[in-house]
């Protein structure tokens, strides 16, 4: 069985930085997110395409063990430009076309519906709610969002949010959806919600990990080297996600060490454009980079 299971977008972007541009490359919430489980585990993703998109695509994602089942065609495929400027924290949206993510309506393939690790990445959180409620026993459900479904959906947002263990968010949609400028009360008002953890990513300046009894606050690594941050929070959840399932534990302690490979998998990210660098690291890559993290923190 395919495990994390994630739903999230597929999508074509078109990414701006600094440093470069990308027109029509392969993006969207669940594709960086299984991408950086796989080096972890074997996930299956939930989400739907176009007929436009590109086959090479698909045999990429299945080339990395990712099964695709849960793959369904439409019209046309969602298509998101954005550009960062040198705070690179932060990506400006230009355009989010949803095409035929505006009438999806996510089928759970059976093979899937006795998962137990779960992880809902970025996408209407409506159709986040169905995948918790059409599997049968899941132990594990991390969930993502962002601004744009916080600004059009925020009550079947935090219904969604009630059902899920573990939030994560970044500080800016953190400060959004609870409405105020602290992010540990924030924090607060989010472990009322879920039954486990809120994560809050602050870019690169690292992530915090709230439980009801615990903090910690992992490290920002100090990239060099940035070239596009696009899909970081998702290979941020990714990874986090993947490890969990790979090591079969969410004790606190063991969450400790899946935020920072989240931490570690997303930083290997922004080192190139879209898919690029995730297409050339492998895991003695990501432990080299944890042993480095682990370092940051010695004193
Ligand atoms: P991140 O940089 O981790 O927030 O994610 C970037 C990815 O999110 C891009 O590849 C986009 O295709 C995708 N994306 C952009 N807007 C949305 C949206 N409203 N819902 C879901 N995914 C989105």
């Amino acid at each position: 069985m395919p495990e994390p299971i994630i739903i999230g977008t597929v999508a074509l972007d078109f990414i701006e930085t600094p440093f470069g541009k990308v027109e029509n490359a392969l993006g969207g919430s669940a594709c960086y997110a299984s991408i950086a489980a796989s080096f972890f585990s074997k996930p299956g993703i939930m989400s739907i395409i176009g007929k436009d998109f590109p086959n090479e695509h698909i045999e990429f994602l299945k080339s990395r063990q990712i099964n695709i089942d849960g793959i369904t065609t439409g019209e046309k495929t969602f298509k998101w430009q954005g550009f960062y400027e040198f705070d690179m924290n932060e990506a400006k949206t230009l355009k989010t076309e949803l095409n035929s993510l505006e009438s999806y309506s996510v089928a759970v393939p059976e093979s899937y519906k006795d998962a137990k690790y779960v992880f809902l990445a970025n996408i209407d959180p409506e159709q986040q709610l169905k995948v918790i409620n059409t599997l049968n026993n899941p132990e594990l459900i991390v969930m993502d969002t962002m601004n744009f479904w916080i600004d059009i959906k925020k009550e079947q947002l935090l219904e969604t949010i009630k059902k899920a263990h573990i939030l994560i968010l970044n500080d800016g949609e953190a400060r959004q959806l609870f409405g105020t400028p602290n992010l540990v009360k924030a924090a607060r008002m989010a472990l009322k919600l879920v039954s486990k953890a809120v994560i809050i990513k602050k870019g690169e300046h690292g992530a915090l990990l709230f439980t009801d009894s615990k903090h910690f606050n992992a490290p920002g690594y100090p990239l060099e080297n940035i070239k596009d941050p696009t899909g970081c929070g998702d290979c941020f959840g990714g990874a986090f996600t993947g490890f969990l399932t790979k090591t079969n534990d969410v004790s606190e302690e063991n969450m400790r060490k899946a935020v920072i490979y989240g931490s570690v998998v997303a930083s290997l990210n922004a080192e190139g454009f879209s898919i690029e660098n995730l297409k050339k690291i492998n895991i003695k890559d990501i432990e080299k980079r944890y042993n480095e993290f682990k370092e940051l923190r010695d004193f």
